[in-house]
Formats: structure tokens, C-alpha cells, sequence
């Protein structure tokens, strides 16, 4: 870990927020109000209504926006509704999309289904190999939609690659930064237009809350996306933009602590004699090793792995641990286990899983924060069973 940590370590728990000068309260405030009383018509103090922008949900936004390296950020009601407002606001029907092959299942959906019908034609594109991105942006793009590492198999793709073929073609570059969040990766140094958060995951860290972020580069988009937020009205809620500030508070300390243990559980797992096949870019044995060290911090703490005997051994494995939770979710200081074709990319076409690796039996680990001799040991017995 880099001594940026340290500069992290004190944003995460000191920017975009101060002491409540009415009260002295270090926390700020759940400002739980619709509306703000306005001195005199057009005179107000920066917050009129709070689908437009709440004072919680703006010391959060600060925040995120320190972490990141930017100016702005913007939080939403999810992830993918981070992910809608994007859209809305930046595309337009007959305008072309390039999406990662590999991608949050929810991602793929909005992409592939809820937006075609308004004419935005999406193609999902092997983004590990930046060959493929060039091949596709011969036909003009207005976006290219960026996710590293890739849930559920950690797929990398090589960002400053990428976004220099993107912009070359006159395309925006958007990159889901949720896997490893800035303390790991920053897409911002790396040429990203645009970063995106769900803060459901790491960022909250604690499985309280759903939440999004979009983070614009530059002041223009950031506005257009103010403007779009206010439109269609996906504003986080200031109670769980408030529970958001106190996790992440912990994030570079979480971080440290997730990668250690996602690393200890990767080595063990790729020794077990029925485990066949473990990604995790953290192993030396990783195919994208080498942009992972150029790319990120650390390896973060998410894997992927198949276990001897396919489907049914992996299901078994699934309904066996006791300590890993078998649940949605990734991100949170609880281990959580998932069965990513039943559960997150459940909605993916079997075809496209098929033909990126998300096959029937593979595990999903979300390592979190619990001592890894116990996870190991939970792992060890679900194994066996
Ligand atoms: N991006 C990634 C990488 C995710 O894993 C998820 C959810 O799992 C999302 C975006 C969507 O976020 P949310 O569930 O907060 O809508």
C-alpha cells in the first residue's frame, strides 16, 4: 500500500464535512427536511428542495469527491440508478454504446433492455483486450462504459489503454470504480471522463444501505448530470447519505484489511486440491497480473473460483458455509458468498455468460473483515462436505 494511504486515511474521515456551527455536533446533521425556507425570492441559502440537493447528501458528495481527486460528485438512490441517470443525461436515441463483456448483471440489463427501446443501440465489447475496443470504435461511440475489475470474474481491463482509444475516436470514457474504489484504482489518472459508484458496496462498507455516485471530470458534464439528477429525481436519501458518511470514514483502513484477507483466503483456496480454477488479481498465478501491479494498489477482495465436479459441487460448496453468507451483495465487513447465475447476473443471456466464463458453478467471494483462519477454516468444511 502507497503512503497516499495516508492522505486517504485523513480525507475519509475529515473531507466535506465540518462542525455543525449552530451546535458544535462533529457528525453533520441528518438534514431530514423536503424543503428550505427561502430569506426572500431567489435569495436562499443553497438548498431549496431536496431532490435537487440535500446539505447531507452534499458533505457526502464533497467527500467522494476528495477520495476520487475530482471537484464533483453526485449521489444517487442506488448504483444502477447512478448508472440510468448517465444515460439519461448523456445519451440520446441513434447514439451507440460500448460496454464491457463482463459487467454487473444489472448494468448488462439496463444497457441490453431498458434503454434499445429509446433507440441507444448498446454492444458489449471484450474490454481486456484493447484490440477489440479499437475494432469496434471504427463506428462512432458516444460512451464507452468501462467496469475493473469485472463482477463476477475480475476480468481486467487496462484503462489508460482504453480511454486513449476512446477519446482518439471522440467517445467519453465512464469507468465503475466500485470494485476497488479510489483507495485501490484512479480511474481519474488513468484518463476516465466520468467514475462510478455503487456505495452500496465497499464505500458504506457495512451492508446498511444502497446508494450511487457519479463523479464528472469536468464542471460542464458534472452540471448536466445536476441537471438530469433534479429531472428524474434519483437523489439518495440524507439518512442513508449520513450512514454512508460514517462508513466510509473507514475505507482505507477497511481496504488494507479486506486485501490482506482476500489474499491469505485466494492462496488457500488455490492449494485446495478441489478447487480447479481461483481469479483473483492479487495471485501471481492471475492472467492480467502484470496490469494488475501496473493498475491497481493491492489486489482488492473479491474473487471468483470453481470447485471440482461442476454446478452441483459448487452449489454444494454454497449451502455449506456457515461464517460466508450466502447473500448479494459485495463490498461489506461481513464475508458474503454468491452464486452469480442464480443471483447477480441472473439476467445476463446465458449465451454471453457462457462466452465470458460466468459458467453455472462459479463462487463468488466477497472476503471481508472477519479473521482469515476462520474463513479458511468455514471454506475448509464446505469443501468437505
Ligand atoms: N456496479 C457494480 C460493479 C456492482 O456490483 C453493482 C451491484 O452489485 C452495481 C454497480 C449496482 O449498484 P446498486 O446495487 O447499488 O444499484
Amino acid at each position: 500500500m502507497s503512503t497516499d494511504l495516508f492522505e486517504l486515511s485523513t480525507l475519509a474521515l475529515h473531507a466535506g464535512a465540518s462542525p455543525d456551527p449552530a451546535t458544535g455536533a462533529i457528525l453533520t446533521p441528518i438534514y431530514q427536511s423536503t424543503t428550505f425556507v427561502q430569506e426572500a425570492v431567489g435569495v436562499h441559502k443553497g438548498f431549496t428542495y431536496s431532490r435537487s440537493g440535500n446539505p447531507t447528501v452534499a458533505a457526502l458528495e464533497r467527500r467522494l469527491a476528495a477520495l476520487e481527486g475530482g471537484e464533483h460528485a453526485l449521489c444517487f438512490a442506488t448504483g444502477l440508478a447512478a448508472t440510468t441517470a448517465l444515460a439519461l443525461g448523456l445519451l440520446k436515441g441513434g447514439d451507440r454504446v460500448l460496454v464491457s463483456d463482463v459487467a454487473y448483471g444489472g448494468t448488462v440489463r439496463l444497457f441490453r433492455e431498458v434503454l434499445p427501446p429509446f433507440g441507444v443501440q448498446a454492444e458489449f465489447v471484450d474490454t481486456a483486450k484493447p484490440e477489440c475496443l479499437a475494432e469496434a470504435l471504427r463506428t462512432p461511440a458516444r460512451l464507452v462504459f468501462l467496469e475493473t475489475p469485472a463482477n463476477p470474474t475480475l476480468k481486467l481491463t487496462d484503462l489508460a489503454a482504453c480511454a486513449d482509444l476512446a477519446h482518439a475516436a471522440g467517445a467519453l470514457v465512464v469507468v465503475d470504480n466500485t470494485i476497488l474504489t479510489p483507495v485501490l484504482q484512479r480511474p481519474f489518472e488513468l484518463g476516465a471522463d466520468i467514475v462510478l459508484h455503487s456505495t452500496t458496496k465497499y464505500i458504506d462498507g457495512h451492508n446498511a444501505t444502497v446508494g450511487g455516485a457519479l463523479l464528472a471530470r469536468d464542471a460542464a458534464l458534472h452540471e448536466r448530470l445536476v441537471w438530469v439528477r433534479n429531472a428524474t429525481g434519483a437523489i439518495q436519501s440524507p439518512f442513508n447519505a449520513w450512514l454512508t458518511l460514517q462508513g466510509v470514514k473507514t475505507l482505507p483502513l477497511r481496504m488494507e484489511r479486506h486485501c490482506a484477507n482476500a489474499l491469505q483466503v485466494a492462496r488457500f483456496l488455490e492449494g485446495h486440491p478441489r478447487v480447479t480454477a481461483v481469479s483473483y488479481p492479487g495471485l501471481d498465478s492471475f492472467p492480467q497480473r502484470e496490469l494488475a501491479l501496473r493498475q491497481h494498489r493491492a489486489g482488492g477482495a473479491l474473487l471468483a473460483f470453481e470447485v471440482e465436479g461442476g454446478t452441483e459441487a459448487g452449489i454444494r460448496v454454497l449451502n455449506n458455509t456457515r461464517l460466508c453468507s450466502l447473500a448479494e451483495n459485495l463490498g461489506a465487513a461481513e464475508t458474503l458468498i454468491t452464486h452469480p447465475v442464480s443471483m447477480t447476473h441472473g439476467s445476463v443471456p446465458v449465451e454471453q455468460r457462457l462466452a465470458t466464463g460466468i459458467t453455472e458453478g462459479l463462487i463468488r467471494l466477497s472476503v471481508g473483515l472477519e479473521n482469515p483462519d476462520d474463513l479458511i477454516a468455514d471454506l475448509r468444511r464446505a469443501l468437505s462436505a
